[in-house]
C-alpha cells in the first residue's frame, strides 16, 4: 500500500503520523459527490483502546 501520512493521532492504526492500517476505505461524509477534501473521511478510523 502507498504511504498514507494522517494526522488523526487518536486512531489505533496511526504510527508516528502515517496509517498503518493494510487497507483503509475513504467515503464521502456529507453528500455523495465530495467536492472538497473535507467531504471525504476515512471510514476504517478505529479508536485507541
Ligand atoms: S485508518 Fe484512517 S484514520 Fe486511522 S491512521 Fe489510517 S488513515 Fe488515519
Amino acid at each position: 500500500m502507498s504511504d498514507i501520512k494522517c494526522t488523526v493521532l487518536e486512531c489505533h492504526y496511526n504510527r508516528d503520523v502515517m496509517c498503518n492500517a493494510p487497507m483503509i476505505q475513504v467515503n464521502h461524509c456529507k453528500t455523495k459527490h465530495s467536492k472538497e477534501s473535507e467531504d471525504t473521511q476515512c471510514d476504517t478510523f478505529k479508536p485507541k483502546s
